[in-house]
């Protein structure tokens, strides 16, 4: 008797944080559903009110809340945002970049085409100069919000295909391309002499990534594309991920690409063996390092991401 209600007690524990667990992974559940529909309003989303601004370094800044995460940095030309969120935020985004400069916001840089990273551009005054990724450009180009007239300003002005340089001198900003990962148009963006780069959806969190195949995203070129960003881009020491609450560091963004290595290898071989998604969720082993990272939540059910990677590389054969 005692052992049921010791054993209930665990199982109950069990249930408790499961449902922590998933709460926590609401907002990429719900960017999940966004990057397969492609270009929600910002309604039914999951997301946390936008969070006071917060200091990265010096005139550069995180605003967290509605969506991923948006850079502000203060150059001496104007302000320049990273991701607008979702819909609807535009001036809740404005009202933070108030309390740290007067200086007029000039342009904005979407790391790629969700409607959690591109939501409120149209909020913005056409004058502001909207930057993408090329393959970016195509794919919000097709979302349903930017099909209307009032909206349309909220389109990018310029694209870059491999490398951008913005600015000059101490406010230099590089704008890379890798190939292929969260979409087909993942920018990792540069802010040269802080040493500090916002990745976007590419390093959205600690876990296993949305991998958007709609937007072109693949889960079996995600491995190399941030290892050729982790070998190409230098000298960066802080990294502002598409949706965590804190920053993290380069060595995390260079863990995060043998994670996806790990995970791509692990899903040949399971396939391999005849494993099913499910199979090969259970009995994936990661080393110590990877100890904080959080595998479960809903994106492809209990077979993770393990059922999309199958898909591609039957499709590959
Ligand atoms: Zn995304």
């Amino acid at each position: 008797m005692r052992r049921t209600i010791v054993l209930g007690i665990i199982v109950l524990t069990g249930v408790i944080m499961a449902a922590m667990v998933s709460a926590q992974q609401a907002p990429a559940g719900a960017q999940g559903r966004e990057g397969g529909g492609g270009g929600g309003r910002g309604g039914g989303f999951n997301f946390p009110p936008v969070q006071p601004i917060e200091k990265v370094k010096d005139n550069l800044y995180m605003i967290q809340g509605q969506g991923g995460n948006t850079a502000v940095y203060v150059a001496d030309s104007g302000v320049v945002l990273v991701d607008t969120k979702v819909a609807n935020n535009g001036q809740a985004i404005l009202d933070q970049v108030k309390k740290v400069t007067d200086k007029p916001i000039t342009t904005i840089i979407n790391t790629h085409t969700h409607g959690d990273h591109t939501g409120s551009n149209q909020f913005f005054p056409a004058s502001v100069d909207i930057i993408v990724q090329e393959n970016t450009q195509a794919n919000m180009q097709k979302m349903p919000v930017f099909q209307e007239a009032a909206n349309k300003n909220g389109l990018p002005d310029r694209t870059f295909k491999d490398k951008m340089t913005l600015l000059k001198g101490k406010d230099e900003i590089d704008l890379y391309y890798f190939g292929p990962a969260h979409t087909n148009g993942d920018a990792f963006v540069v802010f040269k002499n802080l040493r500090v780069m916002h990745a976007g959806d590419a390093f959205a969190n600690k876990g296993q990534p949305l991998i958007d195949r709609m937007n072109g995203g693949s889960g079996v070129q995600y491995p190399d594309t941030l290892t050729k960003a982790a070998k190409g881009i230098k000298s960066v020491t802080t990294v502002i991920n598409g949706h965590t609450m804190m920053t993290t560091t380069w060595q995390d963004f260079v863990d995060y690409g043998e994670f996806n290595r790990l995970f791509l290898a692990h899903a040949r071989e399971s396939m391999k063996a005849g494993k099913s998604p499910e199979q090969a969720m259970m009995d994936f082993k990661l080393p110590e390092k990877f100890k904080g990272y959080n595998l479960a939540g809903g994106r492809g059910g209990p077979g993770g991401n393990f059922g999309i990677i199958y898909e591609e590389l039957k499709g590959a054969r």
